[in-house]
């Protein structure tokens, strides 16, 4: 299914594309809107309209690494004057590629992804039985029917070590506010939202099912998440399974816990002085799924704070390059959309970047700490200045100093 010497429409083809999922292609008329917002173009050269318009031919090239270069950030969708989902395109092709096992350049790494999905129920190669050990000496019990919210923890945040400090920041804030909560450890596996845009869609089902029959069996009425790639999942992908439960994200449940006075700030703790905090917005929590104000909200709460908002805000923010599964892939170092949005942060004169998102902090890290090194480690222009955070380890700071304070 190379690209041939031809335009005219390969009829099976885009048959085969319609059978994916991916009929979006027939609304477009190729006006180019979507390559002018895609991020990707602020790095190198990438057009989603000839992708779209070899699908509406019949003749996509998937032996090369253009179908996966996709975020999924949604930020083209929402601009298509011809309501286009171009989403569903580049997954539909990545379906058909992972159907003949293609997967060029930076793809290559997915089917290793793949096996350890199949295995052990999360993409870092890590043991299940080993998927409650961040919880080890702090304030977490298993769930059981009856509890007030299920703590559905994620891959990234139950074995990254740098994300496993926001479950941990997570669990503390949720004892600290006297919530009834529990994990199912070995029993969750992977959402599988990222690996459904892989292309990967019974991977996809066979982990949307575990869960589902882990949730049922526990008894779980309401699940509070960290990742907004689980968020997106349960509440959009599981609905296929006629899953029906309450899901809410830390950034909501935090601001519901303060304004239910369940979570108490005193004055700012003395000797920190005011920092400026930029809030990213995950494309997932924020342009899919609407939430914007939550995490602003909380954090204005926060005394010793000053928000301030970069340059793309909200319904345009930018992607930091981890959705859609390349959060799995390699992404050359000049092409980091993240190296971008530090420079953005910088640009306001923010001290700490903070974002709600697994993927986003650990892309965010990988770029301060490229940069760093590019400096060699001493005196680089963000060495020292931009620390990365999720907002629950700066509320938890913020809990902590305040409470400290005279
Ligand atoms: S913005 Fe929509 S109509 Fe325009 S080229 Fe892109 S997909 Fe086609
Ligand atoms: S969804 Fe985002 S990354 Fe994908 S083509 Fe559209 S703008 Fe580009």
């Amino acid at each position: 299914m190379s690209a041939v010497e031809t335009v005219s429409p390969l009829p099976e083809i885009i048959q085969e594309i319609r059978r994916a999922g991916g009929e979006a292609f027939r609304f477009c008329y190729q006006c180019g809107t979507c390559d002018v917002v895609c991020p990707w173009n602020r790095v190198t050269n990438f057009s989603i309209r000839k992708i779209i318009r070899q699908a509406d031919l019949g003749l996509p090239d998937i032996e090369l690494d253009d179908i996966w270069r996709c975020t999924t950030c949604g930020t083209c969708p929402a601009r298509c004057p011809r309501g286009v989902k171009q989403i569903d395109v580049v997954v539909a092709l990545r379906r058909i590629a992972a159907g003949y096992d293609v997967f060029p350049g930076a793809a290559k790494t997915l089917p290793s992804v793949r096996a350890s999905l199949a295995n052990d129920g999360n993409p870092l190669n890590a043991p299940r039985a080993r998927r409650g050990a961040w919880a080890d000496g702090l304030p977490v019990k298993p769930f059981t029917e009856g509890m007030e919210i299920l703590y559905f923890v994620g891959c990234y945040a139950s074995y990254d070590p740098r994300t496993t400090k926001v479950a941990a920041a997570t669990a503390r804030i949720l004892d600290r506010a006297g919530v009834d909560f529990g994990i199912l450890g070995a029993r969750e596996s992977c959402c599988g939202e990222s690996i459904r845009k892989a292309g990967y869609e019974q991977e996809f089902k066979t982990l949307a099912r575990e869960n589902i029959k882990a949730f049922i069996d526990h008894g779980v009425k309401r699940i509070l998440v960290g990742s907004p790639h689980c968020f997106h999942a349960f509440r959009h992908d599981y609905s296929e399974f006629m899953m029906k439960l309450e899901v809410v994200h830390i950034a909501q449940y935090l601001e519901e816990l303060f304004a239910a006075g369940r979570l108490a700030l005193g004055p700012a703790g003395a000797g920190r002085g005011v920092r400026r905090v930029a809030y990213h917005d995950p494309c997932y929590l924020g342009r899919h799924n609407g939430v914007f104000d939550p995490p602003r909200n909380v954090l204005r709460r926060l005394p010793g704070l000053t928000l301030v908002e970069l340059r793309d805000a909200r319904e345009n923010s930018l992607c930091c390059g981890g959705g859609g599964a390349r959060i799995w892939m390699d992404t050359d170092k000049r092409e980091r959309f993240a190296d971008l949005r530090l420079a953005q942060a910088r640009e306001v004169g923010a001290d700490v970047l903070v974002t709600s998102c697994p993927y986003c902090i650990s892309n965010f890290e990988v770029s301060r700490l490229a940069l760093l090194d590019g400096a060699g480690g001493n005196g680089g222009p963000h060495q020292n200045v931009l620390e990365i955070r999720d907002l629950t380890e700066v509320v938890w700071e913020a809990l902590n100093e305040s409470a400290a304070a005279p």
